[in-house]
């Protein structure tokens, strides 16, 4: 990153995107010190050179940036020590995707198309898609971000090449010069308001997002994001509303299984989304609004956008569709970690049999509780069994089934019985921490689970 060329910067946080930020800036010529509260961190980072040290003993009147990695705390539940010492001495505080951004300003003019995409729920599906589209379409596409790739290992900035960058809400917070071309808000529900306090904060930090975008892309279903879409016109920005559920007369929005692209009370194109099991459920066609609202405006020609939705391959531990037993479908939804992004999956099937539970998070599965009739039996897995089975009490069948293995096997076998389609979904809207290590490993012990089973077949891997 030679935006930072003979700068003193301080680093903290030598996890993934830590070390690759570390030796961005290394290569770039930054004069950099790092650091990280594991020890072991430190050591692999000052065996390749990079210079490491506490930032306690550093000069911080000499200090011009601090550089931090997502989730380190900057207010809740208490500001972390590093970020202490630099407010204290009046240094700005920066994540990675602000040395990516200042990067791409500079080396491509603002020129390198940037999507930058932020919600509570369906991030990662959307960025996806959008970069799926545009490698379809025969774009240069770079994908990165929260989804799991440091922005800073990606490809150098190019005028024809794409960023498709997905930021969570702590990486805006850490990204003050933002300026996408296009800016995405998908929706705001309460989630991570441990970090960010209120959410009014939460909000304010997400709608940060799009003050500088060239197209800022909003999902108006909820409140807050509909005030912020008001705003955004209100400032004179180019504004596309997009919706899953409202007709809107300009705009793009979900209705009849196809996304509707809509002008001034006219619909102008339309996407049919029938028959792709990927973006299955009225959830992603609020995803496939932004996709489409998105790749228009990037000028993405109708038929290869429809092309690209078609061919959409899906992520795995979304609503996966793992294999079928009979009429019995199995599906990993393990990465809906609260009752929020466990909705769209109860939602989209019938007869279900529901594997739920882990570490809990605040309201349970209170919230779902219009979606119960969907649910032919619950089997409760982790910390949670308890306070999930008072809640469903005697409205459904339940059992406590302890871990995923055991689930799994009473889940199928009660599935087989009826001999009509039924699902098996594991939808925890839970973390997964009291039992693994992380969702990623939890839904790889379902799948494991799942191909054990007699006369399972699988779709693909
Ligand atoms: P994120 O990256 O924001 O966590 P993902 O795309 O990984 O979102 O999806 C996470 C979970 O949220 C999935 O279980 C999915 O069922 C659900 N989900 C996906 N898109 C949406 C949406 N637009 N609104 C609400 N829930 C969604």
């Amino acid at each position: 990153a030679s935006t930072f060329k003979d700068r003193s910067v301080a680093l903290f946080g030598l996890g993934g995107s830590g070390l690759a930020t570390a030796r961005s800036l290394k290569a770039g010529g930054a004069r950099l010190v790092a650091f990280d509260d594991n020890p072991k961190s430190v050591e692999a980072a000052a065996n390749e050179g990079i210079i490491t040290g506490d930032l306690h003993a550093l000069d911080w009147s000499a200090v011009e940036t601090l550089v931090l990695s997502p989730g380190v705390p900057l207010t809740h539940p208490k500001p972390h020590w590093a970020v202490d010492l630099a407010r204290e001495a009046g240094v700005p505080i920066v994540g990675d995707i602000e040395i990516f951004a200042r990067e791409r300003d500079a080396a491509s003019g603002l020129r390198a198309p940037f999507v930058a995409i932020t919600g509570t729920n369906g991030k990662s599906t959307t960025t996806a898609l959008i970069a799926h589209c545009l490698a379809h379409a025969g774009r240069d596409v770079q994908l990165g971000g929260n989804i799991g790739v440091a922005v800073l290992t990606l490809d150098p900035p190019a005028p024809e090449r794409t960023y498709v960058v997905e930021c969570s809400s702590y990486q805006i917070d850490l990204t003050p010069s933002i300026r996408p071309t296009v800016g995405i808000l998908l929706n705001l529900t309460p989630d991570h308001l441990d970090r960010h306090g209120t959410m009014e904060n939460y909000a304010a930090i997400k709608a940060r997002l799009l003050k500088d975008a060239g197209t800022a892309v909003i999902g108006v279903d909820d409140d807050f994001c509909a005030g912020i879409a008001d705003w955004h016109e209100s400032e004179g920005n180019v504004v596309v509303r997009i919706s899953k559920e409202k007709t809107l007369e300009s705009g793009v929005f979900f209705a009849d299984g196809s996304i509707l692209v809509a002008v001034g009370g006219t619909i102008a194109r339309r996407y049919p989304l029938a028959g792709i099991g990927s973006l299955r459920g009225r959830h992603n066609g609020q995803n496939a609004a932004a996709a489409v609202a998105t790749l228009e405006a990037l000028g993405v020609a109708q038929d290869a956008i429809l092309a690209g939705l078609r061919s959409f391959p899906g992520l795995v531990h979304r609503m996966e569709e793992i294999g079928r037993q009979g009429p019995v479908l199995f599906v990993n939804d393990s990465k809906a970690t609260n009752a929020d992004a466990a909705a769209p999956a109860l939602a989209s099937f019938e007869r279900i049999h529901w594997i739920a539970g882990g570490l809990p998070k605040e309201g349970g599965i209170d919230a779902l509780e219009p979606l119960f009739p969907r649910i032919a039996k619950a089997y409760l897995i982790g910390e949670a069994a308890p306070s999930f089975a008072a809640t469903l009490g005697e409205r459904i069948p339940y059992e406590i089934s302890g871990t995923l293995d055991v689930a799994v096997e009473n889940a199928a076998r009660d599935a087989a019985r009826s001999g009509v389609e039924e699902v098996v979904l594991l939808s925890p809207a839970c973390a997964s921490f009291d039992q693994f290590r992380n969702f990623e490993v939890r839904g790889e012990s379902f799948r494991r689970a799942v191909e054990q089973l007699p006369a399972i077949q699988l779709f693909r891997k």
